[in-house]
Order: C-alpha cells, then sequence, then structure tokens
C-alpha cells in the first residue's frame, strides 16, 4: 500500500532521513522504532506531503511529492502527528466531525463508533480540545483519525507521555482499530507497544535502517534492545 525507496531528508545540512527503505503491505501494521532523533516524525511528515525528499514515496501507486494533501485522505490515508494538531478552542465533538470534512458520508454513524471505541470523548463531547488531559486528547486525535474512514492509518508515537492505564485504553483502541483491517505505521519509541501491535519493525537509527524484520526477530536482537531499553 506504502513503498518507500532509498528516501532521503533533510532539514538545511541536517540530514534526518538518509536512504530509507520500507514498505507497508495493505493489511498489516508495521512499526518503525527507534530512539529521540532517529527521524520518526520526519518519515511521518514526508510520507503526509509536509516535507521535500529525495528518493521516492508511492502510496497505492501515487507519489506523495506529486500529491496534494486532500488526495491522499480522499485516498484512504490519515496520519497522526505527535503534535496531536487539535484545534484546542473547538469542542471534542467539533475537533471529531473535521476529521470527516473531505467524506461526511454516514459522519454520524462513524461519530457513534468512535463514542464506541471512547466511551470518555462521548462523555467530554462539548468540552474544549484545549481542556483535556493528554490522554483524552490522543484519544482525540486517534478518534479524529477514524472519523475520515481511513485504511491507512500513519501514527507517530501515541504512546507518548501517557500514563500507564491511559496506555492500555489506547493499546485496547488500536486493537480494535487492527480488526477493522486498516494499514497502519506506528512509529514508536515505546518497544513494548509496537511489539505488542505491529506484525513487522524496522529499526531507525541517524535517519538509517539499522534492522527489519519481524516482531519475533527483533524482539530478541541485541542491537533492538541496546537502543529502546529492552
Ligand atoms: P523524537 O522521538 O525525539 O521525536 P524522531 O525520531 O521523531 O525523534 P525527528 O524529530 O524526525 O526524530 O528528528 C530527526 C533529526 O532531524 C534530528 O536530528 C532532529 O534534530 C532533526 N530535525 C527535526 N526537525 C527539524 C527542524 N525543523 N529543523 C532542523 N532539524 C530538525
Amino acid at each position: 500500500m506504502l513503498s518507500v525507496s532509498d528516501l532521503s531528508v533533510s532539514y538545511g545540512k541536517v540530514t534526518a532521513l538518509d536512504g530509507v527503505d520500507l514498505d507497508v503491505p495493505s493489511g498489516e501494521t508495521i512499526g518503525v522504532i527507534g530512539p529521540n532523533g532517529a527521524g520518526k516524525s520526519t518519515l511521518v511528515d514526508t510520507i503526509g506531503g509536509f516535507l521535500d525528499y529525495e528518493g521516492s514515496i508511492t502510496y497505492r501507486g501515487l507519489e506523495v511529492s506529486e500529491t496534494d494533501t486532500p488526495t491522499l485522505i480522499e485516498n484512504g490515508l490519515f496520519y497522526c502527528t505527535e503534535r496531536r494538531d487539535l484545534f484546542g478552542q473547538m469542542s471534542v465533538e467539533q475537533n471529531l466531525r473535521l476529521g470527516s470534512y473531505l467524506n461526511d458520508e454516514g459522519e454520524d454513524e462513524r461519530l457513534e463508533e468512535v463514542f464506541d471505541l471512547f466511551p470518555r470523548l462521548e462523555e467530554r463531547r462539548s468540552q474544549e480540545a484545549e481542556s483535556l488531559s493528554g490522554g483524552e486528547q490522543q484519544m482525540l486525535s486517534l478518534g479524529r483519525g477514524l472519523m475520515s474512514d481511513p485504511e491507512f492509518l500513519v501514527l507517530d508515537e501515541p504512546s507518548i507521555g501517557l500514563a500507564p492505564v491511559v496506555l492500555d485504553d489506547i493499546s485496547e483502541a488500536l486493537t480494535s482499530i487492527q480488526e477493522l483491517d486498516v494499514t497502519i505505521l506506528l512509529c514508536e519509541q515505546n518497544l513494548t507497544f509496537a511489539l505488542e501491535h505491529a506484525d513487522r519493525l524496522t529499526l531507525l537509527e541517524n535517519g538509517t535502517v539499522q534492522r527489519s524484520g519481524t516482531t519475533a526477530e527483533l524482539q530478541s536482537d541485541e542491537l533492538v534492545e541496546s537502543y529502546i531499553g529492552g
């Protein structure tokens, strides 16, 4: 569904990604793990069409640099950034409905599905997004992604900064999303979370791919443990 080939991205003189290859087959969850500064957010932002790059990124045969972001979204791609990008002074429900602005057919039904997945969002549907806790904001970011009825979700560190009990809620929701056959690219620093959800993993370090394999292969890899801390 997504194919990244020899991808390089620089911020001025800083090279953030250097010759990255990655494939995300339809229906699978591919985890990209790596320590701070490895290039995970750069990868997400580049796939979303927000950064110039060398090499190739094709989503369903469309070269990302030649395709505008609304077209990518219309083709089923949705990405949730580490920043969560919520509209702070708008309500939970308004933020969710914005997720379906390019495809509002069945919007009310999807809203109910998101509320089933995250009852806490339903309880807070009229509350301003900026007044939510970090975990609730993460739920809202994921929920808004689901409102676009995505076929491919790109997630940048959904576990970041969450208390263990909230992490369990997010993890459970992600499992439910996976059961809907959504293809997922999961960028994560939390190895346990990535191992729990990914079919395959790629380890990035300093913008280059250090390892790539099944979760079983990488789970016991010494390099993975040394970077991510077991
Ligand atoms: P983290 O887990 O800490 O968010 P990351 O794996 O997402 O890290 P990136 O944020 O993609 O890593 O950063 C990759 C490299 O690019 C780092 O060296 C970072 O300092 C650099 N970088 C990222 N954004 C910019 C920017 N806007 N300007 C200059 N350098 C940047």
